[in-house]
């Protein structure tokens, strides 16, 4: 990951004819803190784990992006988020750098009260390297707005005075922005609306005479089927890790939710497995779930014209090649999931205002904010004839080089 991270910067960066040294600059992180934590687990003994805040580049602004709780992360892989988070941020445009978080630990064999005594002692390690002009970690994978409640606090007890902009992603109660749940799914169906709106103006065709297929029903997947059909499109399949459905007349979300919670399965009328939903006849293939879902063994099968990557890398590298050279329209990552952080940055400003938006007003900024993301990937898509994913990395790099010096 941390390789292909590093591969798309430096042949971005060789098209653009940028010099070794500032490619290296933009490769290696500016800091990589690595730590044990010991936490007393509730049997009385104590234990160890291994954690790190990688902090990628700051040019653009305090280094933004989620920690995440696995028993599988290991420090290429924080780092390659990190990376890819000072991409993200620069294509969607807000004022921030990249950077990461982990834990080694699966949070699931912990007891609450584990939990939350390791959340804290992870801020306790990084207290001195964080701050809402410096760094502003979030929620990621197993991490949630509970958790952050008791990082934020256990951070605002070290430094001796309130900053709720330091840490993103916090119950509504304690500082969390409005919206923020939906935003990355709201954020998704804004660039669609967009790109379809560009083929429009060659190709003629109406949101609502357009098929999507999701894989993927937690957060992201969920919030983009529940809008892409309140805004027209139809929806025709969906599924998650256990389960898949099609239904031509559009998927009934509340049926599929219903069926889940009663019975374990989304299928409340026709059954497909994962692989049949990648490979069905639609417009639109959204990718939601998790990495490398289309890879070698099913890039053949792909029927879908547009793709948008939803989920952080669900396309494999030789997939994204063999899928573009198809003249598959892929909406990559770093744009299409980018509503999320976006409302992010909406939450920190709001935190550092102390003035609170109503949900519209947060979902109209998020709104604006896409359109002008895409609008300019679009632009430098189109002007130099190249694929979006690579018209995102080149405007991600040229934002980062104008604010170093
Ligand atoms: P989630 O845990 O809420 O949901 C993941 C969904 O994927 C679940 O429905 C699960 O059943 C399904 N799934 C897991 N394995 C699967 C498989 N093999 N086949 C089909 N479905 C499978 O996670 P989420 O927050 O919705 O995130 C999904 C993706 O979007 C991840 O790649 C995440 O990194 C990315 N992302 C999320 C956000 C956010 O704000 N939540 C922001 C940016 C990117």
């Amino acid at each position: 990951m941390l390789e292909s991270a590093q591969a798309l910067i430096t042949k971005t960066a060789e098209k653009m004819q940028l010099d070794h040294e500032m490619i290296k600059r933009l490769i290696e992180p500016e800091f990589a803190h690595e730590f044990a934590l010991t936490i007393t687990m509730d049997t009385g003994k104590k234990k160890v784990f291994k954690g790190w805040r990688i902090q990628h580049n700051s040019a653009l602004g305090p280094y933004k992006g989620g920690i995440r709780f696995h028993s599988e992360t290991v420090r290429e892989e924080v780092q390659a988020l990190a990376t890819l988070m000072s991409i993200k941020c620069a294509v969607a445009g807000i004022p921030y750098g990249g950077g990461k978080g982990g834990i080694v630990v699966d949070p699931k064999k912990l007891s609450k009260a584990e939990l939350e005594r390791l959340s804290r002692a992870f801020i306790g390690r990084i207290a001195h390297i964080i701050g809402e002009d410096v760094d502003v970690p979030a929620p990621d994978v197993n991490t949630t707005p509970e958790i952050m409640s008791w990082m934020i606090d256990e951070y605002q007890k070290i430094i001796g005075r309130k900053s709720l902009a330091t840490i993103t992603g916090k119950p509504i109660t304690m500082g969390g922005s409005l919206g923020r749940t939906a935003a990355t799914g709201r954020g998704g169906v804004i660039i669609l609306e967009s790109l379809i709106s560009k083929l429009n103006e060659k190709l003629k065709i109406k949101n609502e005479k357009l098929t999507v297929a999701i894989q993927g029903f937690g957060n992201v997947g969920y919030y983009f089927a529940k809008l892409a059909t309140e805004v027209g499109f139809k929806v025709v399949a969906i599924s998650d890790s256990r389960s898949g459905v099609y239904d031509k007349n559009g998927i009934d979300l509340d049926k599929a939710l219903k069926n889940k919670k009663e019975k374990g399965t989304v299928a409340y009328t026709k059954a497909i497995s994962n692989e049949e939903l990648l490979e069905l006849d639609v417009d639109v293939l959204v990718p939601a779930a998790l990495e490398n879902m289309v890879n070698d063994k099913n890039m053949t099968k792909i029927r879908a014209g547009i793709i948008v990557e939803m989920a952080n890398g669900p396309l494999t590298q030789k997939a994204y090649e063999y899928l573009a050279k198809k003249g598959k329209i892929i909406v990559p990552d770093v744009l299409a999931n980018s509503g999320g952080v976006t409302v992010s940055y909406l939450e920190w400003v709001q935190n550092k205002a102390g003035y609170y938006w109503t949900e519209k007003e947060v979902n109209d900024k998020l709104k604006v904010m896409m359109e002008k993301a895409f609008e300019a990937i679009w632009k430098k898509s189109v002007e130099k004839k190249m694929p979006m994913k690579q018209a995102a990395f080149e405007v991600a790099l040229e934002r980062i080089i104008s604010a170093m010096v």
